[in-house]
C-alpha cells in the first residue's frame, strides 16, 4: 500500500506544479516485479489509493478495478531497460511541448538541469501514443538521461526514487522555458561538452537525493 499512497501524492504534485491539465500525463513506481501505475482517464484531484493499478512487467494486471494508464508501454520499456529507475513520471507541460515541436534536443545550459536531466534533453522522435514504437523511441532518446522530451506530445522523467523523477520534471520543464525565452533574445552560449560532463559526473557520484 506504500506505493499506491506515493503515487497518489505524485500526482497531486504534478498537478500542483501545472505539469498536467486534464487527466493527461501518467505516473508509476516500481518495487521489485510489480508496477503501481495510475489508472486511465481518470482525474488526478479524485485519485485514491484504492484507483492505482498494480501490473507486472509483462502488462498483466494483478490488482486494481480500473484499467492501467494506456502509455503503461512506455513506462514497462523504461524499467525493462533501466534497473537504476523505481520511477516514471509523463507530463505534458507547456515549455517542454514547445520544444518538441521546433528542436531536436535542448543542449547543456544551466546547472540544475544539466546535473539532474543528463548532458542534454532529447526530443525523441514521434510516436503514436500508447504504442510499443512510441515506447522503444522514448528509451533510445533518453539513454542514460533522466529526462526525455517526446515529439509533439510532452515530457518524461524518471529516477531512482519518486523524489528524483519529480525534481526532474520540475527542472527539465524549468530548462525548457529558459531555452525557449533565451532563444528569442539572441545567441545562445551553451555549456561546454566538458563542463556538462562534469556537473552530470558530479550529480550522480555525490548529489544525488538517496530514499
Ligand atoms: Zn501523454
Amino acid at each position: 500500500m506504500y506505493e499506491k499512497s506515493k503515487v497518489v501524492e505524485l500526482c497531486q504534485k504534478i498537478e500542483k506544479e501545472g505539469l498536467v491539465k486534464g487527466t493527461w500525463g501518467n505516473v508509476s513506481i516500481k518495487d521489485n516485479e510489480k508496477v503501481y501505475i495510475t489508472p486511465s482517464g481518470y482525474p488526478y484531484d479524485k485519485m485514491k489509493e484504492e484507483d492505482i493499478m498494480v501490473i507486472d512487467l509483462q502488462g498483466n494486471v494483478l490488482e486494481g478495478f480500473r484499467t492501467p494508464s494506456s502509455e503503461y508501454k512506455l513506462h514497462l520499456a523504461i524499467y525493462k531497460k533501466r534497473d537504476d529507475v523505481n520511477t516514471v513520471i509523463h507530463t505534458h507541460p507547456t515549455y517542454a511541448s514547445i520544444v518538441s515541436l521546433v528542436k531536436e534536443y535542448i543542449p547543456p545550459l544551466i546547472e540544475d538541469g544539466v546535473m539532474i536531466c543528463g548532458e542534454r534533453i532529447n526530443v525523441a522522435r514521434y510516436g503514436e501514443p500508447g504504442s510499443w514504437d512510441l515506447a522503444n523511441k522514448a528509451v533510445e532518446a533518453l539513454g542514460k538521461n533522466n529526462a526525455v522530451i517526446l515529439k509533439n506530445h510532452g515530457l518524461v522523467t524518471v529516477g531512482e526514487n519518486e523524489v528524483e523523477a519529480l525534481t526532474t520534471s520540475i527542472v527539465a520543464e524549468k530548462t525548457a522555458h529558459i531555452y525557449v525565452e533565451a532563444l528569442k533574445i539572441g545567441e545562445i552560449s551553451e555549456l561546454s561538452e566538458e563542463d556538462a560532463k562534469k556537473l552530470r559526473y558530479k550529480y550522480l557520484t555525490s548529489y544525488r537525493q538517496k530514499r
